[in-house]
C-alpha cells in the first residue's frame, strides 16, 4: 500500500497523513520535513534551498527526487509509504512512477484534501504560532498557495486519468476527514 496526499499548504496533509501512520501502519515521506532538515543540518543542499523554501517556490525536481530515492529503496517502507507533499509537478509525478517501477511498487491511492485560499491563510497563521516554520507568514503563504494552483492541475489531471485521484472536502472536522479516509483506504481491494 502506498498513498499520496496531495493538496495545497495548510490543507491538513501532514495531520491527516500522521493519522493514516498510525491506524494503517505505514511511514509518512514528508519532503517538506527532508528539507527542513537539510536546512537545518547545514548541508550543502540545505544552504542551496533555505531562500527558495522561504520564497514559498519549488526546489528543484533533482533535489526533492534524490532526496525521496533513498527512501523509496529502503526495503523497511517497500510497499508501506505516504507521500506527503510529494510529488508537486507533473515531472515528479512521472519519476515516482518510475522510482516505484524500478522497486517494485506502485501507487494506490491519491487523496486530495481541497481547501480554500482563506482557510489556507488561516490555518498557516495558527501554524505559525505552534511551529515556528520560516515559510508560515501570511506573504509567503499566499505565494505557495499561487504555486500549488500553477503546478497542481496536472498532476491532478495525471492521476485522474489513472483512476487513482479521490477528491475529499479538507474544510471539514479532522474526524470527518479521519474517516472519509480511512473508508477509501480500506476500500482499496487487497489493502492488508
Ligand atoms: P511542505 O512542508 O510540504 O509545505 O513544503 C514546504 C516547502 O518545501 C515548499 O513550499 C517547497 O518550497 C518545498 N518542497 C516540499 N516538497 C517539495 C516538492 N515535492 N517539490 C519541490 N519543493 C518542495
Amino acid at each position: 500500500m502506498n498513498i499520496v496526499i496531495f493538496g495545497p499548504p495548510g490543507a491538513g496533509k501532514g495531520t491527516q497523513s500522521k493519522y493514516i501512520v498510525n491506524n494503517f501502519k505505514l511511514y509518512q515521506l514528508s519532503t517538506g520535513d527532508l528539507l527542513r532538515s537539510e536546512i537545518k543540518n547545514k548541508t550543502k543542499i540545505g544552504l542551496e534551498i533555505s531562500s527558495i523554501i522561504n520564497s514559498g517556490e519549488l526546489v528543484s525536481d533533482k533535489i526533492v527526487g534524490d532526496l525521496i530515492e533513498k527512501f523509496v529503496s529502503n526495503k523497511t517502507y517497500r510497499n508501506k509509504t505516504i507521500f506527503d507533499g510529494y510529488p508537486r509537478t507533473i515531472t515528479q509525478a512521472k519519476n515516482l512512477d518510475n522510482l516505484l517501477k524500478k522497486y517494485n511498487q506502485k501507487i494506490d491511492i491519491v487523496l486530495k484534501l481541497s481547501v480554500s485560499l482563506e482557510t489556507v491563510k488561516k490555518r498557516i497563521l495558527e501554524r505559525q504560532s505552534q511551529e515556528k516554520r520560516s515559510d508560515d507568514n501570511e506573504l509567503t503563504a499566499i505565494k505557495r498557495f499561487k504555486t500549488y494552483e500553477q503546478s497542481s492541475q496536472p498532476v491532478l489531471d495525471y492521476y485522474m486519468q489513472s483512476n487513482l485521484l479521490k477528491v475529499i472536502n479538507g474544510e471539514a472536522t479532522i474526524p470527518e476527514i479521519n474517516s472519509e479516509i480511512s473508508a477509501l483506504i480500506e476500500g482499496i481491494k487487497g489493502w492488508l
